[in-house]
């Protein structure tokens, strides 16, 4: 339908694909149910669920699937790669998106359930550390409000609510900051183990905001090339996070390693400013990635 005087113009007849959402099954603010309703009244075709290390929010965004809404079940992996530059180890934290991979694949199942009781173990130290600094907040709230996968936004409401920082960035700028006395690290997923193991599991595997510098260092493109070869299937190009020049770039380096390029918003509801469908994937590139996942099929709304 061609409605020029609509919001999107003349594109309305392209597909708008959002492949990276957050729920309230980790740290976002909307239900599962709440993401799929405004994904579809955001003029959505295809929407992602890909909550922080956990599946739990996929049956009630698959119950509540808005007619004519696709569905694509997915995670975003907790993962750490260990770079050898010369003679200094590197360790850099860095997110794979897995789409449309089988939850009931054993080792990629079995990681999932490590990487949320790292989670667990992590806020814990971490509201502890700053309870003996005078920052007191209750550990057993934040998990209580958390769902399945806490995370540091979960601290920063907290933090919020206790009058300690005014904003969210504010408290990832300082309180959550790796670089903070009270940050404790989780003992995340190897990433060339994750890419195997999404695979084994009927999963495509995409590197999420691979240029996100101010989340710590980014992985060369040597790596990525690796990765490529590894088996990985995309690179996540546009996203909130990325210059003009790194998408720039990233699209270049997708298109020589043959890999996917997608873009999404990486909508967190109201823990982030980023709209849903702030960011969108191409339906070539989505195409391209259904084709090789044999995992769980994708779900669309009667
Ligand atoms: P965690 O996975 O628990 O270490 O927390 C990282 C999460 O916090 C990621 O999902 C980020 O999207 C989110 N995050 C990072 N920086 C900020 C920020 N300044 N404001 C809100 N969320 C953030
Ligand atoms: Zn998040
Ligand atoms: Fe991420
Ligand atoms: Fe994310």
């Amino acid at each position: 339908m061609s409605d020029t005087g609509g919001v999107h113009g003349p594109l309305t007849d392209l597909p708008r694909i959002d492949l990276h959402c957050h729920t309230n099954a980790s740290d976002g603010t909307d239900t599962p149910a709440e993401l799929v309703g405004r994904a579809a009244a955001a003029g959505l075709d295809v929407v992602a669920i890909t909550d922080h290390d956990t599946v739990s929010g996929w049956a009630e965004a698959e119950a509540a699937l808005p007619g004519g809404l696709t569905l694509v079940r997915g995670a975003e992996l907790s993962c750490v790669h260990h770079d050898e530059a010369g003679d200094e180890q590197r360790k850099v934290s860095v997110h794979l998106l897995a789409h449309l991979f089988d939850p009931t694949a054993p080792e990629l199942a079995g990681e999932l359930t490590r990487l949320r009781g790292e989670r667990v173990r992590r806020a814990r130290v971490m509201a502890q550390r700053m309870a003996d600094d005078g920052l007191p907040i209750d550990p057993v709230a934040v998990l209580a409000q958390a769902g399945e996968a806490v995370g540091r936004p979960h601290l920063g409401r907290a933090l919020i609510a206790g009058g300690y920082v005014a904003s969210m960035g504010e408290a990832f700028a300082g309180v959550l900051a790796r670089s903070s006395p009270y940050y404790e690290e989780k003992q995340d997923l190897v990433l060339a183990d994750a890419v195997r193991l999404v695979t084994a599991a009927g999963g495509v595997s995409t590197l999420a905001h691979a240029r996100a510098r101010a989340r710590g260092g980014v992985l060369s493109e040597t790596t990525l090339a690796a990765l490529a070869v590894a088996g990985m299937t995309g690179l996540e190009v546009d996203h909130p996070d990325h210059t003009p020049p790194d998408r720039a770039r990233l699209r270049e380096v997708a298109d020589e390693l043959d890999l996917v390029a997608t873009g999404s918003s990486d909508y967190h509801g109201a823990n982030k400013t980023v709209a849903l469908g702030a960011e969108t994937t191409s339906a070539d590139a989505f195409a391209r990635l259904v084709a090789r996942a044999r995992g769980v099929d994708l779900v669309t709304g009667g």
